[in-house]
């Protein structure tokens, strides 16, 4: 029936408000700032860059390779990558952001750049008293302010950053395992080599006597 659904929201309301009178549990509202409700999990605001370990440089997983940059539909990502490398969590040199800006007076919280990022570097912070009075750049966030710890990580998305640990250290678990046999495939190869340059070449076998020339028809 039409308005079904507008009824069945009123008669949500009304038990809320007259119950809110007698049980805590019928209030919808908090007496924010002092008391704050406790976010979702899935709640997201605005990227940050997670960095492993303590350092955050050393740490950050981003490898500037500029994919969010491009996908980002306000484009309000400005990356430039460094000039060397470092390594990364599999020990790979990998470049590194020099400048990693945000601009979040123009992020909409699509989250596109962490769906397309292929190194889990870029996530959704849950972030969001961010106001500030300076109108010029207060919101263009750089490098540093963006990096946050994968401890900050695990403490506000705790599920999904748990399932990209263990993959991570699966992946190292296989690069540490074929980096092993690598080295020993290499140091088998070497001892072979080494062991055929000892080796005494046979000595030539004896030749058969040449045989005489036929004699010529003149
Ligand atoms: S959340 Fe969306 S708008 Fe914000 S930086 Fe990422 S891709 Fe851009
Ligand atoms: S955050 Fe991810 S997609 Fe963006 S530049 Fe860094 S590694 Fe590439």
């Amino acid at each position: 029936m039409l308005g079904t659904g507008i009824l069945k929201g009123m008669v949500e309301t009304a038990k809320n408000f007259a119950g809110s009178y007698v049980s805590d549990e019928r209030l919808t509202t908090v007496q924010y700032p002092e008391e704050r409700q406790k976010l979702a999990e899935n709640t997201r605001q605005f990227p940050f860059l997670v960095f492993d370990g303590n350092d955050p440089l050393a740490g950050m997983r981003c490898v500037a390779c500029q994919i969010c940059e491009k996908e980002c539909p306000p484009q309000c990502i400005y990356i430039e990558k460094s000039k060397d490398k470092k390594p990364d969590h599999l020990g790979k040199p990998q470049f590194y952001p020099a400048r990693f800006d945000i601009d979040i007076s123009v992020c909409m919280s699509c989250q596109i750049c962490v769906e397309v990022c292929p190194f889990e570097a870029i996530k959704m912070d849950t972030e969001f008293e961010l106001s500030t009075g300076d109108r010029f750049g207060g919101l263009l966030f750089n490098r540093d302010q963006l990096a946050k710890s994968n401890a900050h990580y695990n403490k506000i998305h705790p599920t999904e950053a748990a399932e990209i640990d263990a993959k991570r250290a699966d992946e190292k678990i296989k690069a540490e395992a074929k980096a092993k046999a690598d080295a020993e495939a290499k140091a088998k190869a070497a001892e072979a080599a080494k062991a055929a340059a000892n080796t005494p070449k046979p000595a030539p076998a004896p030749q058969p006597p040449a045989k005489p020339a036929p004699p010529s028809a003149a």
